[in-house]
């Protein structure tokens, strides 16, 4: 086996376990709140969608652990980053202020 790279086939299988993974009643739960993971705000629970703290494409599991409700300005807004880079933007852009 080789960790280097992230097999295709297991990353459609990450997807399929995605779509598995919105009707368990944990994720049900966590969307219901209707609050996104990264800006705190409240939205419709069907405007949520899924976002992997570690992406997919990092190698990031359908977990409840790493699977958080994000509004879709902030999805797009993530992109492929781990909470480490936008932790790192957060600390450069932070004196811009409002
Ligand atoms: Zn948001």
């Amino acid at each position: 086996m080789n960790y280097q790279f992230v097999d295709k086939k297991k990353q459609a299988n990450e997807k399929f376990r995605t779509r598995e993974f919105k009707k368990t009643r944990a994720w049900k739960d966590k969307i219901a709140q209707g609050i996104c993971y990264y800006c705190s705000k409240k939205f419709e629970p069907q405007l949520l969608t899924l976002d992997h703290i570690v992406p997919l494409s990092r190698g990031g599991k359908t977990i409840i652990g790493n699977c958080v409700p994000a509004c879709e300005s902030c999805n797009k807004a993530k992109g492929c980053d781990t909470p480490v880079d936008i932790f790192f933007r957060s600390l450069s852009t932070e004196s811009a202020g409002e």
